[in-house]
């Protein structure tokens, strides 16, 4: 069942003029009348069932209840990598629930500087994402973000996945709120890590194996997850 995504507060019986994209999927790409019920998730992250009433309004009606959201908040800080990669990264952290997602510039990182609408670009990708899987809210995508900009993203817990280390992250039963940081194709410097470790990481192994970035993120973002499954 479809899903959107509004800023408004609703409330059942609303009468809710559809944005042009959502009327448009609807009956031109979903090809959908009157009898549809689809799903809009509203500001506060209340999810109704919804139902068009013309051509250009739905009539809300119950809520479904759902919490479909993490325990506890994740904030992933991702270098920059190449950019399909990076796309991909984001549609599957938000599949897993994460709730704010920073591009990063890594001393290595190849892509130092957002196009004019790359940042956008990324923010309808985990629209799109979370639409798809039914969340409760659209993680954010923050502006590019620099050494200097990190610590407004520290959580209780600040994780740092270091193919040179040799300590597993240790699980996080009472639900803090979790930053993580993944470094770029060419790994981060010696230098970086230690500037990271300062600012309050702690570095940990995923493994023996070398992950590719988007991979350390999306398994990072599993193991955090298993812990509300
Ligand atoms: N320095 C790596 C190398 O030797 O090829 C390349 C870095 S890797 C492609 C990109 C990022 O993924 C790393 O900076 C790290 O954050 C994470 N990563 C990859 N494998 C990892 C592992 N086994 N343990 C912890 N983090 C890992």
């Amino acid at each position: 069942m479809q899903q959107y995504f509004t800023d408004i507060v609703l409330r059942k019986g609303d009468i809710l003029p559809l944005e042009k994209d959502i009327l448009h999927h609807l009956e031109t790409v979903l090809r959908k009348d009157e009898a549809y019920i689809f799903r809009i998730a509203d500001k506060e992250g209340k999810i109704f069932f919804a139902h068009l009433l013309d051509k250009k309004n739905a009539l809300i009606e119950e809520e479904t209840g759902e919490d479909n959201e993490l325990s506890f908040e994740v904030t992933a800080i991702l270098s920059l990598v190449k950019p399909e990669k990076f796309e991909w990264a984001l549609q599957k952290l938000t599949e897993l629930g994460v709730k704010r997602i920073v591009p990063y510039v890594a001393r290595r990182s190849v892509i130092r500087k957002a196009g004019k609408n790359t940042v956008e670009r990324y923010q309808k990708i985990c629209r799109e994402a979370s639409e798809q899987s039914h969340r409760n809210f659209v993680p954010e995508v923050t502006e590019y973000a620099s050494f200097k900009d990190l610590p407004k993203y520290l959580s209780e817990v600040n994780l740092l996945p270091y193919e040179k280390e040799e300590v597993s992250p240790a699980s996080l039963d009472n639900h803090h709120s979790v930053s993580f940081l993944i470094g770029p194709e060419g790994g981060f410097e010696e230098e970086e890590v230690e500037a990271f470790r300062e600012l309050g990481f702690t570095s940990v192994t995923l493994g023996k194996r070398i992950l590719r970035a988007e991979t350390a993120a999306v398994f990072m973002m599993s193991l955090l997850s298993k812990e509300d499954l």
